[in-house]
């Protein structure tokens, strides 16, 4: 007999998108003519001159263990990004960058609670917020969205019945994934302000900041500075530079909270490779250039996708202007069909990986069943084939076609 497992981390899910992507991958390997809208990431080739400054780092000999938390370079380079894309003023020793922003948060949640420390998770959330809360012994605390899911914005009334003694954290997402959406100025003032009152840990995720269609997004500590002092920045290179096996995210927050990150990185994966280190400073130099004719291209295949999805008056939708999915409401349709009954999203998306050959990652993986995950960041060709099959699924279950 073998002895037994962390009890702790046999709690775990594995990741519903990763998992997902890989059986899509899988599958196309097997012939298949698979598409894949399943795991966030943009089909874009990482930019050139990105791509060069790892290759020649790596001809250079930048093949050693790095600094902990990331060279000095690159911390002054992302202090320099914070100044200028968010009015934040950071100092180098206040950033950590690590392997990926989901290393960062995973060390975070490490680093940040005790057992028995609640997170205020509002849903639909990203898939390893509540397993990495897990993971470091605390209760993650999911806040559903209003029963109006047109309304999904996070409002003071919506947290406050979720607030305990032990609420330690909450977790703020915009864009957002998987829903899609950016939370407007005002609304996120109002969030700000109410949170300002309370001693709560905030960790704002911003990894999708450059995909936001309807205007800037804008950080809860630009509008509200009353919460610097217990505010949390993350952010990460493969969403917004099209970067993400390179693995790199970064927070920015109290020196407190840099330090014990940056031990527990020394504990865990050391460090940035230097190589990969070099491809991120030049990203941060002319990233932003390089990647803006792709932002437009997002937008249009968003305009595309909510178009096809039109066609289909049973399905709604979360008001999707940024990062690159759309959170779609199936629950009018699948209440049309005994097989999928009280919302099950997850036997839908499975028949529609199995027979229409479309991986789509089920709104129960983000805690929120009835809906499915369209990541639209994939070809206009792909796309129109994927939602045309999404289509002839509905449509076989009751749906209806304009
Ligand atoms: N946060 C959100 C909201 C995400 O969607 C992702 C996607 N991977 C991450 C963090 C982690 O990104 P990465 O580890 O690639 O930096
Ligand atoms: N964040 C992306 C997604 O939600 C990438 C996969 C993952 O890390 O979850 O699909």
């Amino acid at each position: 007999m073998l002895p037994t497992l962390s009890t702790r981390i046999s709690q775990l899910q594995p990741s519903p998108t990763v998992a997902l992507n890989t059986k899509a991958k899988e599958l196309a390997d097997l012939g298949h003519k698979i598409v894949n809208f399943s795991v966030g990431e943009p089909d874009f080739p990482t930019p050139e001159p990105i791509v060069q400054a790892g290759i020649k780092a790596l001809q250079e000999g930048k093949t050693r263990y790095g600094g902990a938390g990331g060279g000095l370079p690159l911390r002054k380079a992302i202090v320099g990004k914070l100044l200028k894309d968010n009015q934040l003023t950071y100092t180098p020793d206040q950033i950590v960058v690590g392997i990926g922003a989901k290393e960062i948060l995973f060390h975070l949640n490490l680093a940040l609670l005790n057992p028995g420390d609640e997170v205020l998770i509002p849903a639909p959330y990203w898939v390893s917020y509540t397993e990495h809360v897990i993971a470091a012994g605390a209760t993650p605390v999911v806040m559903p969205m209003p029963k109006d899911h047109k309304s999904p914005r996070l409002t003071p009334a919506m947290i406050e019945p979720f607030v305990t003694p032990k609420t330690k954290a909450i977790v703020i997402t915009s864009p957002s994934n998987p829903g899609g959406f950016v939370i407007p100025p005002d609304e996120m003032k109002v969030l700000g302000e109410y949170l300002a009152q309370k001693n709560w840990w905030v960790i704002s995720d911003e990894i999708y900041e450059y995909m936001s269609f309807d205007g800037p997004s804008i950080s809860i500590a630009t509008l509200v500075p009353a919460i610097r002092e217990r505010f949390i920045l993350v952010n990460g290179f493969s969403k917004g530079f099209a970067m993400t096996g390179w693995r790199v995210g970064y927070m920015a927050g109290p020196k407190e909270v840099a330090d014990i990150v940056r031990t527990l990185q020394t504990q865990s994966s050391t460090c940035l490779p230097p190589f990969v280190e070099e491809g991120a400073l030049e990203a941060l130099r002319h990233g932003r250039e390089l990647m803006a004719d792709k932002m437009l291209i997002l937008r249009q295949r968003r305009d595309l996708a909510v178009a096809i999805l039109q066609e289909f008056p049973e399905l709604d939708m979360l008001p999707p202007n940024g990062a690159f999915y759309i959170f779609i409401d199936l629950r009018k349709v699948l209440a049309k069909s005994a097989l999928y009954a009280n919302d099950n999203s997850l036997d839908f998306s499975k028949k529609l990986l199995e027979t229409y050959h479309v991986a789509m990652v089920p709104g129960e993986a983000f805690g929120t069943p009835g809906f499915i995950r369209l990541s639209y960041a994939v070809h206009e060709n792909t796309l129109k084939e994927g939602l045309k099959r999404l289509g002839d699924a509905l449509v076989a279950i009751g749906g209806t076609r304009r």
